[in-house]
């Protein structure tokens, strides 16, 4: 039986990442589904800010500082939480999905000797056993996954599936805890962080986007695209494949590996559904989908969705809003 449960804190330069919180919220339940005691680990190069801000929702925070916590090297991190975790014997090691853990959560796993279950989006507990649902066949079917040796699972959680509430109120205790890393004996270096280029359109604050997709054909008229956004007030977004064929710069792609967008209202043109692009949409903005395929992913949570061809209903679209203004 599980005893302990672990949150691994994700922090970028000094800040944490939203995920964090969900994964906090997931950890949460877990404790009390489970009857674990529940521990946030924070690797940081100074942590003291951020470990009051988990403190507050957590009952108990372990820091370990180090310069090398400051970019991202999953050799330490690995390293480092094998020997906070592994003495306890029993675990369930929880964290957000996200670029970085997909570097060290399964090095993670073969070190604690744990089951792992990535990009998990649900997770309960059934008779005292976990289950986690993680999609599978490239996100085409739903699976529900119990584990042979329950006692030490390492779990990561898809942004957008864990809702987290602030409590605030938590007084949890904060611990340093000493770093086992020797810098110099690392075979990872980090070099640079690259940052993403901006560009001319703030898309992640824009109210409201327009968003287009591969449905949008081999040879577009973005200019149709371009004036209805504009008709509308809003910005012109995009899924991954509309940059991959250079159709538009990076900083308009929404998405996983993309921004994060919350505007109020999103109009998805010609864009399935991907969990990786819906995972840049965050809140719950007014979520309309034109598609021509009645079975696309993305009406199982559009609020409103348009059955048609983006040639016909984009310019009618337009039309109908310019008549709307006056
Ligand atoms: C690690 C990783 C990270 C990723 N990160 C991102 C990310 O950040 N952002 C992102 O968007 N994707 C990302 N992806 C890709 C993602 O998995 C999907 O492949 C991508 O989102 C699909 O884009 P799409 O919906 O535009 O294209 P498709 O899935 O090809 O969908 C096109 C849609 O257009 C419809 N359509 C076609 N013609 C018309 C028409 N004439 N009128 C109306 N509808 C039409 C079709 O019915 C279809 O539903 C990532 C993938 C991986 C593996």
């Amino acid at each position: 039986m599980i005893k302990n449960i672990y949150v691994i804190a994700e922090q970028r330069k000094g800040s944490l990442r939203d995920i964090t919180w969900e994964a906090v919220a997931a950890g949460k339940k877990l404790a009390t589904d489970l009857g674990a005691e529940l521990t946030c680990v924070l690797l940081c190069g100074k942590g003291g800010l951020i470990a009051e801000q988990l403190a507050v929702e957590v009952p108990k925070v372990l820091l370990v500082e180090n310069p090398v916590f400051e970019s991202t090297n999953s050799e330490a991190v690995i390293s480092t939480l094998k020997e906070l975790i592994k003495p306890q014997g029993s675990y369930l090691v929880v964290m957000g999905a996200s670029n970085s853990t997909l570097d060290f959560a399964p090095g993670l796993s073969v070190a604690l000797d744990a089951a792992l279950a990535t990009d998990c989006f649900s997770l309960e507990v059934k008779d005292g056993r976990l289950l986690a649902s993680r999609q599978i066949y490239s996100y085409k079917i739903n699976s529900v996954v119990s584990f042979k040796n329950s006692d030490r699972v390492v779990l990561t959680l898809r942004a957008g599936s864990f809702q987290f509430s602030p409590a605030g109120e938590a007084k949890g205790t904060i611990t340093n805890e000493p770093c086992p890393i020797d810098e110099s004996k690392l075979r990872k270096r980090f070099i640079k962080y690259v940052e993403a280029e901006k560009g001319d359109v703030d898309v992640a604050s824009a109210d409201i986007i327009v968003s287009i997709g591969r449905g949008i054909g081999d040879e577009p008229d973005l200019e149709m695209f371009q004036s209805l956004a504009d008709t509308m007030g809003g910005v012109l977004a995009c899924s991954r494949p509309i940059v991959d064929k250079n159709l538009l710069p990076k900083y308009h792609q929404v998405g996983t590996s993309g921004i994060e967008v919350k505007p109020k209202v999103y109009l998805a043109l010609g864009i399935s559904g991907a969990f990786q692009h819906l995972g840049g949409i965050k809140g719950s903005p007014l979520l309309i989908a034109v598609n021509k395929d009645a079975r696309a992913p993305i009406f199982r949570v559009a609020n409103y969705g348009i059955v048609g061809d983006l040639n016909e209903v984009v310019p009618a679209l337009e039309e109908k809003i310019k008549s709307l203004k006056g």
